[in-house]
């Protein structure tokens, strides 16, 4: 297709949908803020996670090269406390929830480019400070380092928020700041905290400093896209904006700041104090990352999302009926003999994939708009079915082809490729004996050599899944 239609993205700074430009022609330079990790990650964070790959996947899609930063902070309160209710050490938390994050993220499909870690760039945190203490904009107070908000005009322009009534603090800290607004770059440590050397004595990177430092390290200045969490946006990227747009004397910063919406259960937010919280490992238990994906992504980013297993049910069967299509229709075109003549009815057919096909870079191009988009690859499953399988021709299997593999490199239907070749029939036969031979095994009560079949499997990627009586595999790239 070669009249793409205009790209627009909704910008949380302007509260408008704005034409899609990047300051580099052909490159998106785009950082989504990470996990803080004291503990796993939660559906909210997959939700985020999720939608920002497929804004990604779409811009690839459309020609430019992404690069994706998503930062994992690894040095936070939130960690230490979480290390002292527990005994153990903030680092062996920190490393723990990080070897958690990576898998589930590798599961559900999302590669970042880069994903720094706080405690590796404490160096140029600290010369960050530095400079904006030298540039007039930060203060060193009783060996911890504050932004002063009073020296940027601009504070509160993202968010909206000028007040900050809301924000509970700390009083010894409220003493050290010159107003209450004012934020920490750089903690002093407190006994028995972790800390590193600094020209104001031993401490550590306050929260916010982090992102604009390793953003600028690996994506320069200015960049195009920040993307994270809504609840992100006061006081973490309005800080992030403030300290940065300080520090590099440019401004926008960010061209395009987007955020995702909420994930609720049962109509709540969800939070650690109404013990309501859903870890994304548990739920790729019970559910594949391809329905994970097609139900995140059949809402669309900046909406509520609501969890409930009804409609990751909903969801398993849409997204079943699709990958079924998709792999069908694969095998088809490689035995679809070429067209010498179409009918009428055909190339009806074809013109209406056609149409689909650009619904649905309509949909995309309009802020992402994946449940719409998605709705346009319902109905070309739908034309897969009743069209398309039966009647075996090469131009209406390879036209649908290039949608349909198009939107699944955005969605994700499809992670995993099913074997192919006689060499993967041969394979996917020997695992099916072992999974016969762990059968009988457990079902004479010799669990440790059947658990042993699993636990070897699993080391060489290769996943048992049991439901019911039956067992299926999944093999991990
Ligand atoms: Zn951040």
């Amino acid at each position: 297709m070669s009249n793409l239609p205009q790209i627009k993205v909704f910008n949380t700074a302007t509260k408008k949908l704005e034409n899609f430009e990047t300051v580099l022609p052909g490159i998106v330079r785009m950082y989504v803020c990470g996990p803080t990790v004291y503990d796993r990650s939660h559906l909210g964070h997959a939700r985020t996670y999720i939608a920002f790959d497929a804004v990604k996947k779409y811009l690839i899609l459309r020609g430019y090269d992404v690069v994706h930063v998503q930062n994992i902070t690894d040095i936070d309160d939130k960690i230490i406390k979480r290390a002292q209710e527990t005994g153990i050490s903030w680092s062996e938390v920190a490393e723990k929830n990080i070897k958690s994050y990576l898998d589930v993220l590798k599961k559900l499909g999302v590669q970042p480019t880069v994903s720094p870690r706080v405690t590796y760039h404490v160096g140029e945190i600290i010369e960050a400070i530095e400079k904006l203490i030298e540039k007039g904009y930060a203060y060193e107070s009783n060996g911890s380092v504050y932004f002063d908000v009073s020296k940027y005009e601009h504070y509160g322009e993202l968010s909206g928020r000028r007040s900050i009534e809301s924000w509970r603090q700390e009083e010894d800290v409220l003493k050290e700041k010159r107003n209450p607004f004012d934020f920490a770059l750089w903690k002093k440590m407190k006994e028995g905290e972790p800390h590193w050397s600094s020209p104001w004595g031993e401490g550590r990177p306050g929260w916010h400093i982090e992102c604009s430092v390793m953003s600028s390290r690996y994506l320069g200045i200015p960049i195009d896209i920040h993307a994270g969490g809504g609840d992100l946006i006061f006081p973490h990227h309005e800080n992030e904006k403030a300290q940065s747009e300080a520090l590099f004397g440019v401004r926008p910063w960010v061209k395009y700041w987007m955020h995702t919406g909420m994930l609720t259960i049962k109509g709540e937010k969800m939070s650690k104090s109404l013990g309501n919280m859903v870890y994304i490992d548990e739920v790729l238990d019970r559910w594949s990352p391809e329905v994970i994906r097609t139900w995140v992504l059949s809402s669309h980013y900046r909406s509520q999302l609501e969890f409930n297993e009804d409609a990751l049910q909903q969801y398993e069967a849409n997204q079943q009926r699709i990958s079924t299509a998709y792999r069908e229709l694969k095998n088809l075109i490689k035995e679809a003999q070429q067209d010498f003549r179409l009918e009428d009815k055909d190339i009806a057919t074809m013109r209406e994939i056609e149409k689909l096909h650009n619904d649905f870079h309509e949909a995309m191009s309009e802020d992402f708009n994946t449940p719409l988009a998605f709705r346009s690859v319902m109905k070309a499953t739908d034309i897969f079915y009743s069209k398309v399988k039966e009647g075996k021709s090469f131009a209406i299997a390879i036209q649908l082809w290039m949608f349909l593999n198009e939107a699944n490199y955005v969605f994700g239907f499809v992670l995993q490729e099913e074997p192919s070749s006689r060499d993967d029939e041969r394979f996917r036969q020997l695992i099916e004996l072992l999974i016969a031979v762990r059968k009988n095994l457990r079902e004479k009560g010799i669990y440790d050599l059947a658990d042993g079949i699993r636990r070897s499997l699993a080391q060489l990627g290769i996943e048992l899944q049991d439901s019911g009586l039956e067992t299926k595999y999944i093999v991990r790239k």
